[in-house]
């Protein structure tokens, strides 16, 4: 028991390919594993979802005894189990039947309807990890993610107390980490990321009881927020270091604007310089137009660094795969009065308000004869799913829309098949979608905000040298209009603008090499 080991812990709600119901299964799936190939010893914490984990994708190599935690006056038991990913990523499983096994990581419709006691489910994973702790080994820091991730900093101060366990002098990070303090009452150092300041796990303070954490916690220097439980605000109060997951998104949200009515404590983080944005990669690997074995024709150039004369293999790319996805959701392909087909809008998008999804629907729907066709994969709100399907309705042999359902392998046809990306968020604190888009040499519509702003090249306003899309500052069905309308002149116009943008897009890679440097730079600071 409490013996340090030389680990750091990722610990979230979500691990792609095997658990994913956003951009945070992303993260968690891909930045672990190239930490690991750098060399640090990684763990990945999540809870065992039977019903969602395929059992083809992880091995069990170990089963520890049962531990408990009171919830209110409720004693719960849950198991832990350790084994590793497909990927060889060594995992930590927090086994509790009742809150686990569900359909859903969330709740329905892609967690537009939350469960009822998600609380006390997160709860039971910063409680399972803690005692994964106690019997493993305590990591020399924990790396946790979002609301759902907000307990594990309290669950770890009241069981190892607050003090780090700190490395000596001459530690550093990665395999030779070997040199650690070895004494009782030391906890991991703790790092915190908000993928998404939305989201924040906000709850009655009479629920502060049922959460098995010490009364000292409901406090305003942690979880108390004008009178209610913020999971999130404890999490980052309680955290040595908070990150979110762009440069501009972590500016944004020390604002009002941004800040859903945290940004006051943000403010106060950034001063301190407790709170950085690290930009997030994507796993190049897995979206890899010349690899992906989920698309129906995979790109045939050698290089990746494109050229101008590459754009005749990514035009036959765009239209083989345009084939595969409009065979499989029975879509003809439209032929444009210029001999081309007609442009494909590809939307793959939580279909939530910020998302923006709405107004594009209301610009396309305003629009008497639109000159694309459109393909939209998404889940969220009812209103935004019926609209899109009534778009699709009126428009049978232009739009298909698949809603309510997650599918991985249709989001990798439609980035494929796809000349337009449209993703005109309100805000975004990274943004994956429009960076897998760009890696499929789509160009991109999006909003002004956040990671968009980080990773999209304007082409108005001045441009930018090597643009990659357009961004639209008020999001509005008149200014996706306006922006659609833009790239529309583009693509059937003088085709060399549209080469250029589609070859700018592809060149852009975004991995994740220069972000995990930060984030290990910036476990060592913790560390130290
Ligand atoms: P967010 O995390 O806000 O949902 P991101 O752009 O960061 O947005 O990440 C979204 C990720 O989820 C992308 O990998 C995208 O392809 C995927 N995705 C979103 N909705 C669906 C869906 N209905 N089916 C398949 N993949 C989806």
């Amino acid at each position: 028991m409490n013996q340090f080991n030389n680990e750091i812990w990722f610990v979230g709600a979500e691990m792609a390919p095997l658990v994913k119901a956003g951009g945070l299964g992303d993260v968690m799936g891909s930045l672990p594993k190239v930490l690991l190939k750098a060399g640090i010893n990684i763990r990945v914490v999540i809870p065992y979802y039977k019903n969602i984990i395929p059992k083809n994708m992880i091995s069990i190599s170990g089963t520890y005894p049962a531990g408990s935690v009171k919830f209110g006056e409720i004693p719960f038991e849950f198991g832990i189990k350790t084994g590793y990913a497909q990927d060889g990523i060594p995992l930590v499983l927090v086994e509790q039947g009742h809150f686990f096994n569900r359909q859903d990581v969330y709740g329905p419709h892609g967690g537009a309807c939350g469960y009822k006691d998600n609380l006390l489910r997160f709860a039971m994973l910063a409680h399972g990890t803690a005692y994964a702790m106690r019997i493993l080994g305590v990591p020399l820091a924990v790396h946790t993610h979002d609301w759902s991730g907000g307990f594990v900093p309290a669950v770890i101060r009241q069981t190892f107390g607050d003090k780090k366990v700190g490395i000596d002098a001459e530690g550093i990070l990665g395999a030779k980490i070997t040199k650690h303090v070895n004494a009782k009452g030391l906890r991991p150092a703790i790092a915190f990321t908000i993928h998404n300041l939305r989201y924040q796990g906000v709850y009655g303070m009479d629920d502060f009881y049922d959460t098995g954490l010490d009364f000292k916690y409901n406090s305003s220097s942690a979880y108390e927020h004008f009178g209610t439980l913020n999971t999130l605000k404890g999490g980052m109060k309680l955290s040595d270091m908070v990150t979110t997951v762009s440069p501009t998104y972590s500016g944004e949200i020390a604002t009002a604007g941004f800040g859903f009515g945290l940004d006051g404590e943000l403010k106060s983080l950034k001063e301190q310089g407790k709170l950085r944005g690290i930009l997030n990669g994507i796993d190049l690997d897995y979206w890899n137009p010349k690899t992906d074995k989920l698309i129906g024709y995979n790109l045939n150039v050698r290089e990746d660094g494109f050229k101008l004369k590459d754009y005749k293999e990514w035009q036959n790319f765009k239209l083989n795969n345009k084939k595969t996805l409009f065979s499989e959701i029975s879509l003809p392909v439209k032929q444009g009065n210029y001999g081309n087909p007609l442009p494909l809008i590809g939307v793959v998008s939580r279909l939530t308000e910020e998302k923006g999804i709405e107004e594009f629907l209301d610009a396309l729907l305003n629009w008497n004869d639109f000159p694309f066709q459109v393909a939209i994969l998404g889940s969220g709100k009812d209103e935004i799913e019926r609209k899109a399907a009534y778009l699709a309705e009126i428009h049978k042999d232009k739009v298909y829309a698949l809603t309510g359902r997650y599918d991985e392998a249709l989001s990798h046809k439609i980035y494929a098949a796809s000349d337009i990306f449209v993703m005109p968020s309100k805000f975004e604190p990274c943004g994956l979608s429009q960076m897998i888009a760009m890696r499929y040499g789509c160009v991109i519509l999006a909003g002004d905000t956040g990671g968009l702003h980080d990773t999209v090249s304007d082409l108005t306003h001045g441009g930018s040298a090597e643009p990659s899309g357009i961004l639209i500052k008020h999001i509005d069905a008149g200014g996706i209009s306006w922006g659609l309308n833009e790239l529309y002149n583009i693509f059937a116009g003088e085709s060399g603008k549209w080469r250029k943008l589609v070859i700018n897009s592809a060149n852009k890679h975004f991995g994740w090499d220069d972000s995990a440097k930060a984030y290990e730079n910036l476990y060592y600071e913790i560390i130290k």
